[in-house]
């Protein structure tokens, strides 16, 4: 590998934007994607920094926070627009899902609304049916011709230049978070040595476990939600209920309700369907934060009924 060829790399690795003219096909672009490898290898430094409750609660902390980040900002706000919020409100959200690592706000929404586009068929990014557990779950975002943010479907956020800004310099968030959490790790060790804690074991444990758990919790939703649970309704792809995802998910396990019906804000489209960041964002509402939650009309939510009527099967 050439300097320049390294200088390039590397510039990719804190500039999303500084897109190249190679950035085509579907192989994977292993020099691109070191650093997603390295936060997984990461984990396995738990075996020398050891476990205290305190770096533990602070992975399963920012699991959820982020969690519900993906799952109520970038995915039903962002990608969806099935609610209203404020411009600063909007861009805070943006800030936590970028923490994520999922990569900006624009890239996330533009390739899961090409995703709802062409679901399950030719065109779909991520199907399971079509490329396959791996390509569904990892392989898609990992490849040349999807580091590039597909502008052309997102021109209503594009004209945010802050959303613009931070779509460009994503990593910036979540490497933030990792100089906090090795500042927090390094004051605790000093002043509370009784915690057990140090900056190594805050970083292995409240960045490179708790990221990758949820980067691999987030990715089921297009490998498993599209292979493993119910139908309820039939839809032109092959999405699934599942609610064992929608557990881990915050809800979004409820993948067939939310193909038939994207716009709304909530997945889970009965009581019993538990949808947590519904709840969440109902409670934001409340306090006056988001509001115009969209809901599933009542015509929507039935039709099943009226397709098993009418002899069409919901499941296949
Ligand atoms: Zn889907
Ligand atoms: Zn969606």
């Amino acid at each position: 590998m050439t300097a320049g060829r390294v200088a390039t790399t590397l510039r990719r690795w804190i500039d999303s934007g500084a897109a190249a003219k190679d950035d085509a096909g579907t192989g994977i672009d292993w020099p691109r994607v070191v650093p997603f490898l390295l936060v997984h290898a990461g984990c396995v430094g738990v075996l020398w920094t050891g476990t205290s409750v305190v770096a533990v609660s602070a992975a399963v902390a920012l699991f959820w926070l982020r969690m519900f980040a993906i799952t109520a900002f970038y995915h039903r706000y962002f990608s969806h627009r099935a609610f209203r919020t404020s411009r600063a409100a909007q861009f805070f959200f943006a800030l936590l899902g970028a923490s994520a690592v999922q990569r900006g706000p624009l890239w996330w929404a533009a390739h899961h609304r090409q995703h709802h586009a062409q679901a399950d068929r030719p065109g779909d990014l991520h199907s399971p049916t079509l490329s396959g557990f791996f390509r569904s779950h990892v392989g898609w975002f990992l490849s040349r011709e999807n580091f590039a943010t597909r502008e052309k479907l997102v021109p209503d956020l594009a004209r945010y230049p802050e959303l613009r800004w931070l779509d460009r310099w994503d990593a910036a968030v979540p490497a933030a978070l990792t100089l906090a959490l090795v500042a927090t790790g390094a004051v605790l060790e000093r002043k509370a040595p009784g915690l057990g804690t140090g900056p190594w074991q805050m970083l292995v444990w409240g960045f490179c476990i708790s990221t990758v758990v949820l980067w691999h919790a987030t990715f089921t939703i297009n490998s498993l939600a599209h292979r493993f649970g119910s139908r309820r309704y039939a839809t032109r792809d092959d999405s699934r209920n599942n609610s064992w995802l929608a557990l881990l998910t915050l809800g979004e396990g409820w993948h067939n309700n939310h193909h038939r019906y994207p716009a709304a804000a909530r997945q889970g489209f009965y009581w019993w369907e538990i949808d947590i960041s519904y709840l969440a964002l109902r409670a934001l509402a409340a306090l006056g934060i988001v509001w115009d939650l969209q809901p599933v009309p009542l015509a929507i939510r039935e039709s099943h009924r009226a397709a098993q009527r009418d002899g069409r099967c919901g499941s296949r």
